[in-house]
């Protein structure tokens, strides 16, 4: 998945920090020339990479760090901060009036323009806007109609227009369709071509001129790398933009477009792109991405998506409780919340804990369940008891291996702290039935 190189990269040179006490200046520094690598190996933008070290040694060599009780952590710290902040520090989203607004959808062909167009109207509307899409490509009725289905599926009217339209022609078909059909959020998905080209820029830049858009979004593909940027840098040099979507994040994309391009372009990332379809689209938060990439879970988009699940039958009891059975039943019901990989990124040590090859789908689920069917009660209660003799015959006995059952105790830790701390949030637990 996106970060993940780079994401074990910066993991594996922290964690030879973390553990240290107290730091010299040149362990700091023989680190941050490994976290230079890592950014570039991961195609961040050279200067983005430079500035980026540049400013965690600054504050990581300070005094106050290296005379410290706990310089490693620190440092861990300080990364995960300036990698917020690299990422945009706030989430930030577009600017929503009660009425009057216009998003201008703008962008390369295939970039993800119209699906996103139509995320966009999905995502407002079960915000309770009223959305109207306008399918403002001129020249390619394949596009227009690409954008009437999605507007169906979505179930906001979509507004033509007719080839050689102008956009004086469109600014007042648009009116004259406001007039009889009120709405508040109007978002024009616009041509695109393979390349920059001066005829699309100057004619992007005529309609923008028309119609006064309230946010000019740039949708970007995060598979494209630092191309991505140079096209984001012409853009808002010719039409002018006001915030970034980053598409197919759920790619294998080393990530440097994504990590670079607020700083490259000046421009908020308003969205992430995480599928193709209508659903696939989440607002862009800097902390959890930046938590994310370092592995130290991404507790909240946990919840959000739990919440999302309505899990409200999942019971969680005490975390000193919780066991083997609670996390049998409990993968069972993560399961309806998507791809269960996915999620057990999230939990925090996760993602480092979880080798490819521990792809937790319904098989995994199903091998677990044998893992925990061949436990005594007793051990499923307190798997502490559980040694290396026992572990071998569990292993026998549930068709599987040592290392399995090593990683599944491993897991039942890791999300034993995951509840403990999600309590400490007063949350109770994932969708849980409020603290106890
Ligand atoms: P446009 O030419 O910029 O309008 O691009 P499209 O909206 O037609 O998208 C191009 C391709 O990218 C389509 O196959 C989309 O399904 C796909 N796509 C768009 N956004 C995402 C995303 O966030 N994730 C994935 N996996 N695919 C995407």
């Amino acid at each position: 998945t996106m970060f993940e190189s780079l994401g074990n990269k910066l993991q594996d040179i922290l964690d030879k920090l973390r553990h240290e006490s107290k730091l010299t200046e040149a362990q700091v520094k023989a680190a941050m020339r490994e976290i230079r690598m890592a950014l570039l190996e991961a195609d961040v933008n050279f200067s983005v990479a430079k500035d980026f070290v540049a400013r965690v040694t600054e504050k990581a060599v300070g005094q106050e760090v290296m005379g410290s009780l706990n310089a490693g952590q620190m440092v861990v710290k300080i990364v995960n901060d300036e990698l917020i902040e690299t990422l945009g520090g706030q989430a930030k989203q577009p600017t929503l009036k009660n009425e009057g607004n216009i998003f201008f959808m703008v962008g390369l062909q295939g970039a993800g323009k119209t699906t996103s167009t139509g995320k966009l109207a999905q995502y407002y509307k079960s915000k309770g806007r009223r959305v109207l899409l306008v399918a403002a490509d001129t020249q390619r009725p394949a596009a227009r109609d690409q954008l009437k289905i999605l507007g169906q599926q979505v179930g906001v009217p979509v507004l033509e227009v007719a080839n050689g339209e102008t956009p004086a022609e469109t600014k007042r078909k648009l009116e004259a369709h406001l007039q009889s059909d009120y709405r508040d959020l109007i978002i024009v998905d616009t041509a695109g071509r393979l390349q920059i080209d001066e005829a699309l820029m100057d004619q992007l830049a005529d309609l923008k001129g028309a119609l006064s858009p309230t946010e000019t979004l740039l949708v970007v593909d995060a598979m494209t790398g630092q191309e991505a940027l140079n096209v984001a840098e012409t853009f808002e040099s010719r039409i002018g933009l006001s915030g970034l979507i980053i598409t197919k994040m759920d790619g294998d994309a080393r990530g440097g477009a994504a990590l670079s391009a607020r700083f490259v372009t000046g421009k908020p990332i308003y969205f992430a792109g995480v599928s193709e379809k209508l659903s696939g689209l989440e607002p862009f938060y800097p902390d959890r991405v930046a938590g994310r990439i370092l592995g130290m879970g991404d507790v909240l988009g946990l919840i959000e998506r739990a919440q999302q699940a309505d899990l409200q039958s999942m019971e969680i009891k005490k975390p000193g409780e919780f066991d083997l059975e609670d996390l049998l039943q409990q993968l069972r019901q993560i399961r309806k919340m998507g791809p269960l990989g996915d999620l057990m990124r999230m939990i925090p040590g996760m993602s480092r804990a979880l080798p490819p090859e521990f792809n937790v789908d319904d098989k995994q689920v199903q091998r677990i369940d044998a893992m925990i069917s061949s436990m005594t009660l007793k051990e499923r209660r307190n798997p502490k008891i559980i040694d290396g003799k026992r572990r071998k015959r569990i292993a026998t006995g549930s068709g599987t291996t040592v290392q399995d059952i090593n990683r599944l105790l491993k897991m039942h830790e890791q999300m034993k702290d995951m509840m403990k701390m999600l309590q400490r949030m007063g949350m109770g637990g994932a969708g849980g039935k409020g603290g106890k």
